[in-house]
């Protein structure tokens, strides 16, 4: 009987890398992982280290290799490049990370020809759409972690302001995973009830305007805090990357706000950024046609502007 394997490599061991492989491996989720970094040595060494735990977990195969290791995977992760420095923003990184996926790519491609990459390395919209366009794949097939883990940040504060359960907190931060992105206020709800409704009812006693603004704030300099406090983050990623995989294994058809190829919406065409999407076996099967607000099209439109003035300084 044949029996389904499900293989996800990951290029790029660094914080990123070796966190969302300790994750994924205590998930359960895949039953293969290859490590690949331009540091043989140290994917060797993580490739170890996680082995040694294989005991206490689900069956999973866990090997260190070259890029022969994408054969057959069903996904490849990179989050190989250059990270922010604690004054940079991440379109900072764009040269140094571009030049890093045009070496990248092609060797993926030759193994890995019917895998989904996902991409994590910032700025993830423009490397996504890097990653399509040299590897040729179908938009479906090439997706970026986008504002996977903004909206988990944005989530989780409104739900700690709110004091209920981040679960039951449905809101989004759509467009770039950067200085541009935006909330999405004109939908954010609790258990359905639009917070324009339910915050006026609430028993705490908040000027709510005031504090949905502060919290928005928080969600877009988290990253610039945490890089202050301790140099990279990587656990909350390493968190939304099992959650985008899972989605894809298991055919989910579960909404998360990745960044995909959006076109014909809102006057935007031709740009990698992040919007509520359907995620399942085939990588991202739509983008949902949101209904913003005025004030929010046009942020989302700067957003797209934003990304396209970085990509048109590519050479691709
Ligand atoms: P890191 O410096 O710890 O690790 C980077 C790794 O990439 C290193 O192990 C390095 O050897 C490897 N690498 C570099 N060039 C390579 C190449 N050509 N081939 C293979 N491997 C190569 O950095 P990190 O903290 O792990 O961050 C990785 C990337 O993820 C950064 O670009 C960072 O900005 C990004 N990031 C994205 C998110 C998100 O939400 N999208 C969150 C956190 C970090």
């Amino acid at each position: 009987m044949k029996t389904q394997r499900s293989k996800v490599v990951i290029v790029g061991m660094g914080n990123v890398g070796s966190t969302f492989a300790f994750t994924l491996m205590i998930s359960g989720v895949a039953r293969e992982i290859v490590l690949i970094d331009k540091n043989e040595e140290h994917a060797r060494g993580e490739c170890m280290d996680l082995n040694h735990g294989a005991s206490f977990v689900q069956p999973v195969e866990i090997t260190s290799s070259g890029y022969e290791g994408c054969k057959d995977a069903d996904i490849v992760v990179i989050a190989a490049g250059a990270k922010q420095k604690p004054d940079q923003t991440r379109i900072d990184l764009v040269q140094t990370n571009a030049e890093i996926f045009k070496d990248i790519i092609p060797k993926i491609v030759k193994y890995a020809k019917d895998a989904i990459i996902l991409v994590v390395s910032n700025p993830v919209d423009i490397l996504t759409y890097v990653s399509l366009k040299i590897s040729g794949f179908p938009p479906n097939r090439v997706l970026g972690s986008g504002t996977v883990l903004d909206s988990s940040r944005f989530r989780y504060l409104i739900s700690e302001h709110c004091h209920v359960d981040p679960r039951n907190v449905h809101a989004y931060i759509i467009g770039e995973h950067g200085d541009t992105e935006l909330p999405v206020w004109s939908h954010a709800n609790i258990g359905g009830m639009v917070l324009a409704k339910y915050c006026p009812i609430c028993n705490s006693i908040c000027d709510y305007k005031r504090e949905l603004g502060k919290i928005f704030e928080e969600v877009k300099n988290s990253a610039y805090k945490i890089i202050e406090a301790k140099g990279a983050t990587y656990y909350a990623i390493g968190l939304a990357l099992v959650r985008i995989v899972e989605a894809i294994l298991r055919d989910e058809n579960s909404v998360l706000p990745v960044s995909t190829l959006v076109n014909d919406y809102y006057e935007i065409s031709d740009v990698c950024l992040s919007i509520p999407s359907i995620v399942n076996r085939s990588g991202v099967d739509k983008f949902l046609r949101l209904e913003l607000s005025q004030s929010e099209q046009e942020q989302f439109r700067h957003s797209a502007e934003t990304l396209k003035g970085v990509i048109r300084e590519i050479k691709l």
